[in-house]
């Protein structure tokens, strides 16, 4: 096994261990881990060796990888950011720019996530894997499994957009569709983890995956010239890319590759399933599961995140926000977004889009504030070949 020179912490209770093995969550309180990096680490890289790398692992110096180590990699990030005039002359803001995630391997972020973890467990000695998902992840474990060689079980809603299931068969899943949602899904690869001792690939049952989502800030910094937006609008499920962003802006400033202030964070979620909004509006400091779930946005259909905490302490951290949005107003704003800009948003984009709308309007956002809206993954994976063909 490799010498790691990074260590696991819980900022809940604020337990230590060692990072060899493969970690699940903080064995004393249950909430989850988080990698520190030593002074060993951080200078592997200069910031000028960054541009001669490329992919997501160009940001080898932030990441847990260890000198000698190749990742398990598809060729992740490296996704455009792209300045989109039309939206931003639509609803007044004269420095609008969308990060689109749905150019990645397997069509949304989670390949980012999953090619972290994956890398980690197989250097751990997994020998296979198992994840429920919303439907990304499932599509992203299937094929980051199949990159390292070993099967994976994933557990999904049987709702799960059928061009997304089929792209998890695609990859090779061991595919199982449950009534249910995410959290069902959740109990049901945790007990098929203990049947079968596969590793448990869950978002932040281990800590790796927010190492891997930590790379859109650095990535989104590294487009800007080493320079921060004044906002940031994700479409937030589990939570592991608005922590994972507010990690990686914590760490780059701390390494003083770019100055603060940090980007004012906005979660954006469906009035069908808005936990993490309806807690930031109580100042709660953790959320309270939301009954009956359900939207059209499949990754944002997470009722009881297990990183409500981390999140809200970045949104208010950060001085940012939380705002849900129907589905309606959603799936309209993905696809006039489409249209307007030949982006290919997801309904979880379309989500950011519309939330730009009561943003502007309660003055959270200026018109001339750098703003920078997630589309998370590929609108094509959300529709059947012919939806959009007349009757
Ligand atoms: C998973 C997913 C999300 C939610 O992401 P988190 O970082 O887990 O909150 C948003 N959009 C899409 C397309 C997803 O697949």
């Amino acid at each position: 096994m490799t010498d790691t020179d990074w260590t696991l912490e819980c900022d809940a209770c604020g337990n230590t261990r060692h990072a060899a093995g493969l970690a699940t969550v903080c064995d004393r309180c249950g909430q989850p881990w988080l990698v520190r990096y030593g002074d060993r680490h951080r200078p592997l890289t200069e910031r000028a060796d960054v541009r001669r790398r490329h992919g997501m692992w160009r940001h080898r110096s932030f990441l847990p990888l260890a000198a000698d180590e190749e990742p398990i990699t598809l060729g992740e990030g490296d996704t455009p950011l792209l300045r989109t005039p039309r939206i931003g002359a639509r609803l007044g803001l004269s420095d609008l720019w969308v990060k689109d995630e749905g150019a990645n391997p397997t069509g949304s972020f989670k390949s980012r996530g999953l090619s972290a973890a994956v890398t980690r467990a197989v250097a751990a000695g997994a020998t296979s894997f198992v994840l429920p998902t919303a439907g990304n992840a499932g599509i992203a474990a299937s094929a980051y499994a199949a990159r390292a060689g070993l099967p994976v079980r994933v557990y999904a809603p049987r709702t799960t957009p059928r061009t997304i299931v089929s792209q998890m068969l695609a990859f090779g899943a061991d595919l199982v569709l449950l009534d249910g949602h995410i959290g069902d899904c959740g109990r049901a690869a945790r007990a098929w983890a203990t049947e079968s001792g596969a590793t448990d690939l869950s978002t932040l049952r281990e800590p790796y995956r927010i190492e891997g989502k930590k790379t859109l800030g650095l990535e989104l910094a590294m487009q800007l010239g080493w320079t921060l937006p004044d906002a940031i609008l994700y479409p937030t499920g589990g939570g592991t890319g608005l922590i994972g962003m507010w990690k990686a802006f914590a760490e780059l400033i701390a390494a003083e590759w770019v100055s603060g202030p940090a980007p004012r964070m906005y979660t954006v979620q469906s009035s069908g399933c808005a936990p993490m909004v309806r807690a930031f509006a109580l100042g709660a400091e953790r959320a309270e599961a939301w009954p009956e779930p359900w939207t059209v946005a499949s990754g944002l259909r997470v009722p009881a995140p297990l990183g409500d905490r981390l999140m809200l302490r970045a949104l208010r951290e950060s001085d940012g926000g939380a705002v849900a949005v129907d589905d309606r107003a959603l799936t309209e704003a993905a696809l006039r977004g489409t249209r307007d800009e030949g982006i290919d948003f997801a309904p979880e984009g379309g989500a950011a889009l519309a939330a730009l709308t009561p943003l502007l309007a309660s003055g959270a956002i200026a018109p001339d504030d750098r703003v920078v809206v997630f589309n998370t993954g590929a609108g094509w994976l959300y529709r059947d070949p012919g939806d959009l063909l007349p009757a």
